[in-house]
């Protein structure tokens, strides 16, 4: 299977390394060209757009930053879309909008070309270690299809039918179920500080007794020693998710208070500059907001 990897962010980067080492070859496109000399010259084309990147594929794989990202990158005149050939794959990875999902769905249909959602929870260590977990979404024949390749970069694929927005929807569910858990984090690690209660202890009861799993542990262990740099996942990615949750919830008129919340603490942050750091950084604004930062060494 000849496939074209786009888009080499903190993400796209090691997965598509992971599917050099498996001995593949790739044509990889990416908006900033140098991007592709981190990834060495063994079976690697780099491709001048991303039709040129569409053009050689079996499997596209796209894995950019948002929507306005994927958009550029699959239509007009240089876009992936134009480049595909019937019955090629798509398999989209970056976390998107349901909305551009179905959008994706439709453009490919109507050019027969297959398409599939694929968004992944993981950071980028779990990418280098091809374990990501993958959501997978689209026609089940397709995704068979997919199923070798994504094996090289994930350690399971979650099929959630075959409609691909519906991939979508569970992965926006499932990044506002982590960034509560970071708010909450948040809060309580800010509150048991003014109490002078060493971080790193609080952590130990919580995961040792309490809630022990790898989202506790692992950005527990990040907002305890107040990790921000360098960032996994980048607090403007973070902003990005939960406002798609917001609007795909308003979609089927569905409340998400705690959402809004969490939105305007990522906005607190943004207009902070804090954008670039990763998205545990929303401890930081809890911290102003309890006059807690000076205490903390902020
Ligand atoms: P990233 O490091 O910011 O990389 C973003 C990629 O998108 C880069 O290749 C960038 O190209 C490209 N890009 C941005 N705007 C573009 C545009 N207008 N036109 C063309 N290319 C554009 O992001 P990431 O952390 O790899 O995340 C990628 C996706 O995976 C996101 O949807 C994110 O939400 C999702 N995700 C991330 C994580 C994580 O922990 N990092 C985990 C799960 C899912 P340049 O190099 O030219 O800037």
């Amino acid at each position: 299977m000849r496939i074209s990897f786009i888009g080499l962010g903190s993400m796209g980067l090691p997965m598509a390394r992971n599917l050099l080492d498996a001995g593949h070859e790739l044509t990889v496109y990416n908006r900033t060209r140098n991007r592709a000399d981190e990834l060495g010259q063994v079976g690697l084309r780099v491709a001048a757009s991303p039709r040129e990147a569409a053009q050689s594929a079996d499997l596209l794989i796209t894995m950019l930053s948002d929507d306005t990202a994927v958009e550029s990158v699959m239509f007009g005149d240089q876009g992936a879309l134009g480049g595909l050939k019937p019955d090629t794959i798509h398999a989209s990875m970056s976390t998107i909008s349901h909305l551009l999902s179905r959008r994706l769905a439709d453009e490919h249909r109507s050019r027969s070309q297959r398409y599939v959602a694929a968004p992944v929870f993981g950071r980028p260590e779990a990418a280098a270690g091809a374990k990501l977990w993958i959501i997978a979404a689209g026609e089940a024949e397709t995704i068979e299809r997919c199923r070798p390749v994504f094996g090289l970069i994930g350690q399971g694929v979650e099929v959630v039918g075959d409609d691909p927005a519906m991939a979508n929807v569970v992965k926006l569910a499932g990044n506002f179920l982590l960034a509560s858990a970071i708010e909450a984090m948040g809060e309580t690690f800010t509150l048991v500080q003014k109490y002078g209660i060493e971080p790193s202890r609080f952590l130990e009861i919580l995961n040792g007794r309490l809630f022990r799993s790898p989202i506790y542990e692992n950005y527990g262990k990040l907002i305890a020693e107040r990790r921000w740099e360098p960032a996994g996942f980048k607090l403007r990615h973070g902003l990005k998710d939960v406002r798609l949750a917001l609007s795909a919830a308003e979609e089927v008129t569905t409340p998400l208070p705690l959402a809004s919340l969490i939105r305007d603490h990522y906005l607190s942050a943004m207009a902070r500059g804090w954008g670039e750091s990763d998205w545990a950084a929303l401890t930081r604004v809890l911290e102003e907001n309890a006059g807690a930062a000076a205490e903390t060494g902020a």
